[in-house]
């Protein structure tokens, strides 16, 4: 076993072991089927970004997605629609209930959100049905491409729900009734029981977390599943919502955007870094798994994946800021020495963001006798740059130039080109030498 094999899924035996122990709770029984599930099931997942796949223990047991379905059919309903027209339908606000309530907003009796059952039936209702793309086929093919496999649906519990459903038959034609049902309640609830049942694993819950986590791109199969402002949003919402009315603490304890389901199938998704997804079918009083919840809390706990510990914060981005006399490069001639001395040069690497932009222009206004004369900014171990701080550079070049300061860029990647620069971006070279030469050459000039 590699460095990496053995050390992450050393921290999922841990886990497994610290908890396989703990039965407290209950297997759901609402639904009948879901009542023969073996309450000694536990299985953990983790996909990382790179689609390297760590588990233990029960990952590869069947079982239903049940409400874990809900976040990415809100998904598909927000990549076809877009949040304004949902919006109008489901709204996005913590309801602090059980998952099964009527939790119904004063007046308009729009569902609070799409993470409990009277939201997840409007989003349903909400994806498109034609001839040639129904409902429930867009549904599966979209489960199946989070998944990064072909899903199928458990027949059995399907009709084991369909059969006692009435609960959320109620909902349906309630939601009706005060009018945000697009569609016929009993097609509507029946398209949600299919959903409910469609059969995965916890390394596909993995996969799926993985996929919201990685900007809507599966790890796993490169496929772009949903664009990355919707995995975004599907992570707002889970945040917030996803542990129905221990959302807040959840939040606030583990920190990470989750979603639980009754057959004891819990996600959790770290931002730019990782999918989990676990699976043990003991349940607390608010339906989410016991011992998913106490796994994914220790995890959290333990590495430090609390999303408001700002994990993020960038080391240096800045990695030098000189003067052209003072690199290796400089001719050694005084004249041409001295001319140096006015051409500031700043160096960044990494890949740039509006923090990392930010402190890059904070240096350019710094750099230089008293903030003064030419400045080279030297993009040579810059890995990427986002549209956000390319247009930041850009700006802030600019301001600089119409400060009357002489400025030149190293870009030999051609990083800071936009579609109508042609070959290159405005005063960008492909070495720094060459950039500050131009400086030297303007001065002189
Ligand atoms: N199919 C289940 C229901 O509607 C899903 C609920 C859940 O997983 N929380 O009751």
């Amino acid at each position: 076993m590699s460095a990496a094999t053995g050390a992450v899924t050393d921290a999922l035996r841990e886990l497994h072991a610290e908890f396989a122990g703990v039965d407290d709770g209950e297997v759901a029984d609402y639904i009948p089927q879901l009542a023969l599930a073996d309450p000694g099931a536990f299985g953990l997942a983790l996909i990382s970004m790179d689609g390297h796949r760590y588990s233990t223990g029960d990952a590869e047991v069947p079982f239903t997605v049940q409400s874990v379905s809900k976040p990415f059919v809100y998904a598909l309903a927000l990549s076809v629609l877009g949040l304004d027209e949902v919006s109008r339908w489901v709204n996005a606000e913590p309801s602090g209930e059980a998952f099964n309530a009527i939790s119904l907003e004063r007046g308009t009796g729009r569902p609070d959100n799409a993470m409990v059952n009277a939201g997840a039936i409007v989003t349903t209702a909400l994806i498109p049905d034609t001839p040639a793309a129904p409902r429930f086929g867009r549904i599966l093919d979209c489960l199946s491409r989070f998944a990064g496999r072909r899903l199928d649906v458990d027949e059995e519990v399907y009709a084991s729900e369909a059969l006692t459903g009435d609960r959320n038959r109620a909902l349906a034609y309630l939601i009706r009734s005060t009018g945000p049902l697009p569609v016929d309640p009993v097609a509507a609830v029946e398209t949600y029981f299919r959903q409910c049942s469609v059969r995965v694993t916890a390394l596909d819950l993995a996969a799926m977390a993985a996929t919201l986590a990685h900007g809507g791109v599966n790890p796993l199969t490169g496929d772009r599943v949903v664009p990355e402002p919707v995995a975004a949003q599907v992570l707002a919402v889970m945040a917030t919502c996803g542990m129905y009315d221990s959302s807040g603490d959840w939040l606030l304890r583990v920190g990470l955007p989750a979603k639980s389901g009754v057959s004891g199938g819990l996600i959790a998704a770290g931002p730019a870094r990782f999918g989990m997804g676990t699976y043990s079918p003991l349940l607390d009083a608010g339906g989410s798994s016991v011992r998913g919840h106490l796994a994914i809390g220790r995890l959290s706990e333990r590495l430090g994946l609390h999303l408001m510990h700002n994990p993020a914060l960038a080391g240096s981005t800045v990695t030098l800021v000189t003067t052209a006399d003072d690199l290796p490069s400089a001719p050694a001639a005084e004249r041409d020495r001295a001319r140096h001395e006015q051409v500031a040069v700043v160096a960044a690497q990494g890949a740039l963001d509006f923090t990392a932009a930010e402190r890059v222009l904070y240096a350019m206004d710094e750099a230089g006798p008293e903030g003064t004369g030419a400045v080279v900014l030297d993009l040579l171990r810059v890995t990427d740059i986002d549209t956000v701080a390319r247009a930041m550079l850009r700006s802030g070049l600019a301001r600089l130039t119409a400060d009357g300061r002489r400025t030149a860029v190293a870009d030999p990647d051609g990083r800071l080109r936009e579609p109508g620069d042609g070959a290159a971006a405005p005063r960008c070279f492909a070495t720094r030498e060459e950039a500050v030469a131009r400086c030297v050459a303007d001065a002189a000039g």
